[in-house]
């Protein structure tokens, strides 16, 4: 791979190290380029970060983050950073209906995209018009939904005929929590995209994939990794202004502990903090359109409740609660190995109404309707309890989202935009801010005149969905 001669090293200010953060500046340190990855906070990940509770004494995340083999990108950060051991994988998706029963999806030896038909067609949590009724919609969808599409996958499913089964116990709960909104919310080519890659393409672009340790530990290799290229990290270092010198063609970036400079920079952050660092940036033709695009996005909340108990209430690594306020249960003792701790994380996506209850009523709810899905909760004692709203999670993909999505080029010369609300194509996941960042690294290069390719190459189709 060609990368920058030693003596013509150049510098590059990553600010923000979060997963696009960290995917940038670890491909530009590969590359040659000397990197400063600057975090406001005191660890990195971002929004997909662990820290240590203050009120529990336990180092948790702030959320469950899964990835899914389809997430190249991000695997590809992973592989660099020597990470990529420490994810569990599974294929088995469990759905448990109140009152205990279960089903299993997941793939079979029947190729793609008819995988995951014999383990549907023998769920009980569908009726036989539920699983005509998906059977119909995962057939219109081989069909290829134009990118400009308007139609929201409300609408998209109501044309399809859904059962209220279907759309409750799927469409809701596993398509529209994965993208984290309602699905009237929901840019139709958003939701296609999802069920191709998790459930369509192949079995292996939709296994799950968890970390076994706690995220931020996840990501500790990312420091020697800059460090052994020349690169260095700076946390707790918030940047409140960047001002670009023409002569030296240099950025100077000014941080609440000083300044930093260097020829290139790269503003992984997320839209919000874009929309905070805009007035303090070069006034430029360009950067108003970037301020009005900022202004279209909004966000969704997560909620995630974390519970002790003093025995293990199931045997199960992860499953999907129906027709409860909770959507997916996390049994991380069992994902981490900690075989003395009995720790549950429950998530709630995209509800406004869980989001608005207060610290008590939300993990009482929690114990309750955990208790009807496993009755061993009801024996057990709970020994401490832990609410994490996250109200800014992730952004909204609502029809028209793409034209409020920047490039990964700057009106700047010199700066180079990441963060997963970039023009990627992908939803707010982690995949799009590693793709995001990865964009951000190959432009520059080929700005400073390096041809690398950053960008991972999609998962391949498999199965019949290679010709289809
Ligand atoms: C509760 C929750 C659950 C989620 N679940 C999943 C999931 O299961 N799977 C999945 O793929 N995705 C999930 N996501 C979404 C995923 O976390 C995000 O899409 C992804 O982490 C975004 O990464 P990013 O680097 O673009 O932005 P961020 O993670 O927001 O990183 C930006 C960084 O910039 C820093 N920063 C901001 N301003 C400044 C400044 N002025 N100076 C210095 N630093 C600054 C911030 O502190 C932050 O660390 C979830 C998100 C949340 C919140």
């Amino acid at each position: 791979m060609a990368t920058l001669p030693a003596d013509a090293q150049k510098s590059v200010t990553v600010v923000g190290a979060g997963v696009a953060g960290m995917s940038a500046a670890c491909a530009l340190a590969e590359a040659g380029f000397r990197v400063q990855l600057v975090e406001r906070r005191g660890y990195l990940g971002g929004r997909a970060s662990s820290y240590l509770h203050p009120g529990m004494g336990e180092v948790i995340d702030n959320c469950q983050h899964v990835l899914f083999g389809c997430c190249t990108n991000l695997i590809g950060l992973y592989r660099r950073i020597g990470a990529y051991d420490r994810i569990h994988w599974t294929s088995e998706m469990t759905m448990i209906e109140p009152g205990g029963r279960r089903s299993v999806l997941g793939p079979s030896w029947l190729p793609a995209p008819l995988h995951g038909m014999p383990k549907l067609l023998a769920a009980h949590a569908f009726s036989v018009a539920d699983k005509l009724s998906l059977a119909r919609a995962f057939t219109a969808l081989l069909r290829p939904v134009p990118a400009n599409s308007t139609e929201t996958l409300g609408a998209w499913l109501r044309r399809h005929g859904q059962t209220q089964g279907a759309l409750e116990r799927f469409w809701r709960l596993v398509i529209a929590s994965a993208l984290n909104a309602d699905i009237d919310s929901i840019a139709l080519p958003y939701a296609a995209k999802v069920i191709r890659e998790l459930f369509m393409n192949s079995a292996s672009a939709g296994s799950m994939g968890m970390s076994t340790v706690p995220l931020s530990e996840l990501y500790a290799p990312v420091k020697p990794f800059l460090e052994a290229r020349g690169g260095s990290l700076f946390l707790n270092t918030c940047v409140e202004s960047a001002a670009w010198d023409e002569p030296s063609s240099q950025w100077t970036i000014r941080t609440r502990s000083g300044e930093l400079r260097s020829e290139n920079l790269v503003l992984a952050m997320p839209f919000e903090g874009m929309r905070q660092l805009l007035p303090h940036l070069p006034a430029l033709e360009g950067a108003q359109e970037l301020a009005s695009q900022i202004e279209r996005h909004a966000h969704s909340p997560i909620c995630s409740v974390h519970l002790w108990f003093d025995r293990e209430i199931t045997e199960l690594e992860h499953a999907v609660l129906l027709d409860r306020e909770l959507h997916w249960l996390y049994n991380q003792s069992r994902l981490r190995g900690d075989g003395g701790n009995h720790y549950i994380e429950l998530v709630v996506s995209a509800s406004e109404r869980f989001a608005a209850l207060q610290r008590g009523e939300a993990i009482a709810l929690a114990v309750r309707e955990l208790a009807e899905f496993f009755p061993r909760v009801r024996e057990a004692r709970l020994e401490k309890a832990a609410l994490i709203k996250e109200v800014r999670a992730t952004f909204c993909v609502p029809p028209g989202i793409d034209a409020a999505r920047p490039s990964s080029r700057s009106p700047w010369p010199g700066c180079f935009l990441a963060g997963d609300w970039i023009a990627t194509g992908w939803p707010s996941t982690m995949e799009s801010a590693a793709r995001s960042g990865h964009l951000a690294a190959e432009a520059l290069c080929k700005a400073e005149g390096l041809n690398l390719q950053w960008l991972e190459p999609d998962f391949p189709r498999q199965g019949l969905m290679r010709w289809l």
